[in-house]
């Protein structure tokens, strides 16, 4: 059988320096930068608005309208998960600002306006053969905060699918956007060593990145504590950066061996990518973020598999998450789709199963693209890769993708027509007598259910999917945001007026509860109490014992069975509120900082 080739395309461009691109600030405002300190204000924390400019208006009139409808899916993502203290006035153009971005003219009538929203991102739409999907940075900061105002966006049109109808492709354009903006907030790496306590205005003890063999390392304080937590390696130093994939890539995203599918890795994987609490623990390490009522996807790449894993990945043939022979096919490690053991420009020495474009289970138009066997196969965002095959007739495969649900108690079933098998243990599935082949059920088949991240339909082109969840557009809601609505939005339901302890976002028609990681509030950005191992700080759950936490080496704190015990709730909360020492230790410590 012949499969499509993998394609993986960079976020960012791989040379270049070669094109004259420099992915950073100007060395004035660079400099400026560098030598400014934060000044906080006493500010209530709100949703962050992302307001879009195109930097022309001669544009082919069929990309403006695709990207807009991606621009502004995206823009209620970030109002209904970030928030940020807002400016004490509109954003005008100022006398000292450049007049272009990354060589991009802005428009006098685009400067003369004033502009009622947190971040300008003016966006240009390019149609090149550089290798990349597109680009995003900040350009323009708030000299008080320092938290960006102004970021530039260009994308590449060649390789961004204009299709109305692929669910899959929508998604993966989403994801591109949601990644661009991120570094638009100010994940970048001139910004590194800008972040700072949000709750105190200052540094945090540590520097928040080192270099060690000329490669990066991020040391933000929430963003160490999760990793340390997930990996299960209490003595974690720093998150890698990307190495590979030359300037604009490396160093900005973190390391494509260490979180895989992450959103913020390089480049975009066939298969799905998840925001984790990496990214959200990084935003909040900025200083310039909090994060509102969230879900964070949840990854099973290398969480619990100690410092092993973080310091030599594939290196001692030990890890399942790589493989270890060229082109061997198999279920790739998610088992989202069919796939080849392979390397791509991210992976360095080492090898991973690489999915199939066509052969990616959770995409509901590769059905029809393998159809013509007789062999059973389900494709469509509840459907995962087993090893084996079922056919009515003499007709046989190594791998095939087949419908599952998870039952309440997080069983595995294996769906097949009418027919229901029981998956909670790994083994082969019994198959009616009249139908040829075989059937494997996974190993550790309680973790398909426990990390299962995917929405109902992909979300039917109407919506963002986050660890099961549809983030409906404008004027959607239901559980794959098929239904027409016109009032709020919460878990599903269209609504009036808001339930009980939960508040109005207006804007976005959305309903959300406390702020992340709180178990009771008295607003959405005002926490009063934090779910178990974690601290009230300035109204929000911090994860951390900022500072001096890092520099205790107590290893005490990182409990040794860290596997999740529900599906919905995230690794760190899980894993401190099984164990009464970490949680008093924290306290101890937390109390010593104040
Ligand atoms: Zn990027």
């Amino acid at each position: 059988m012949k499969y499509l080739l993998i394609f993986t395309i960079l976020f960012y461009c791989i040379d270049c320096q070669k094109q004259q691109f420099t992915y950073r600030f100007s060395d004035g405002s660079k400099r400026k930068l560098e030598e400014l300190k934060p000044n906080i204000s006493e500010k209530e924390w709100e949703p962050l608005r992302i307001h879009f400019e195109y930097l022309s208006s001669n544009y082919n009139e069929n990309y403006t309208s695709y990207i807009t409808e991606i621009l502004e899916m995206v823009s209620i993502f970030f109002y209904r998960f970030l928030l940020v203290k807002r400016m004490n006035e509109k954003i005008t153009f100022k006398e000292s600002y450049p007049k272009q971005f990354y060589g991009f003219q802005i428009m006098q009538s685009l400067m003369d306006q004033q502009y009622d929203a947190d971040l300008v991102i003016f966006v240009n739409i390019e149609n090149s053969t550089k290798f990349y999907k597109a680009y995003c940075g900040p350009t323009v900061y708030d000299e008080l905060s320092l938290r960006p105002i102004i970021a530039l966006m260009s994308w590449n049109i060649n390789y961004t699918k204009i299709d109305k109808t692929n669910k899959i492709i929508y998604e993966s354009n989403l994801e591109s956007a949601i990644h661009e903006i991120i570094h638009g907030l100010g994940i970048t790496y001139d910004y590194f060593s800008k972040y700072y306590d949000s709750v105190t205005g200052k540094n945090y003890e540590n520097p928040n990145f080192y270099k060690q063999n000329n490669i990066t390392y991020l040391s933000t304080p929430r963003l160490i504590n999760f990793a340390r937590i997930y990996f299960n390696c209490s003595n974690l130093k720093g998150i890698q950066m990307e190495d590979n994939g030359g300037p604009g890539t490396s160093d900005f995203h973190f390391e494509r061996l260490l979180l895989y599918n992450e959103l913020m890795t390089g480049s975009q994987l066939t298969g799905n990518l998840l925001i984790t609490d990496f990214t959200f623990q990084l935003l909040q390490d900025t200083g310039f973020y909090r994060i509102s009522d969230y879900k964070p996807d949840q990854s099973q790449w290398g969480r619990n598999k100690g410092c092993e894993f973080v310091e030599n990945y594939c290196n001692n043939n030990n890890f399942t998450e790589f493989c270890y022979q060229k082109n061997i096919e198999s279920c790739s490690y998610e088992r989202t789709g069919q796939s080849i053991c392979m390397q791509e420009i991210l992976s360095g020495q080492c090898m991973y199963q690489q999915i199939y474009t066509d052969q990616f289970c959770k995409n509901d138009q590769n059905q029809v693209q393998n159809q013509s066997s007789q062999i059973i196969t389900y494709y469509g965002s509840d459907s995962i890769c087993l090893d084996g095959s079922i056919s009515p007739i003499e007709s046989y495969q190594k791998f095939t993708c087949q419908k599952f649900k998870c039952d309440i108690n997080n069983k595995l079933k294996i769906i097949i027509g009418d027919l229901e098998f029981d998956c909670s243990q790994s083994g082969p599935i019994q198959i009616p007598n009249d139908f040829f082949g075989n059937l494997e059920c996974p190993n550790n088949p309680e973790n398909v259910c426990l990390f299962r991240n995917d929405c109902p339909n992909s979300c039917g082109l109407k919506g963002f999917c986050i660890n099961k969840q549809c983030i409906c557009s404008k004027g959607y809601s239901g559980l794959d945001c098929q239904q027409i609505c016109d009032g709020y939005r919460y878990q599903g339901s269209c609504l009036q007026n808001c339930p009980n302890l939960t508040y109005p976002l207006d804007l976005i028609k959305y309903c959300i509860g406390c702020p992340g990681n709180c178990l009771s509030c008295s607003n959405y950005n005002q926490c009063t109490k934090c779910k178990s191992g974690y601290f009230l700080r300035e109204g929000f759950c911090d994860n951390l014992l900022l500072d001096k936490e890092l520099d205790s080496q107590n290893p005490e704190y990182i409990n040794e069975n860290n596997n999740p015990q529900s599906s919905d709730t995230n690794s760190a909360e899980i894993v401190i509120s099984t164990n009464s020492n970490i949680f008093l230790m924290c306290i101890i410590l937390f109390m010593l900082l104040y």
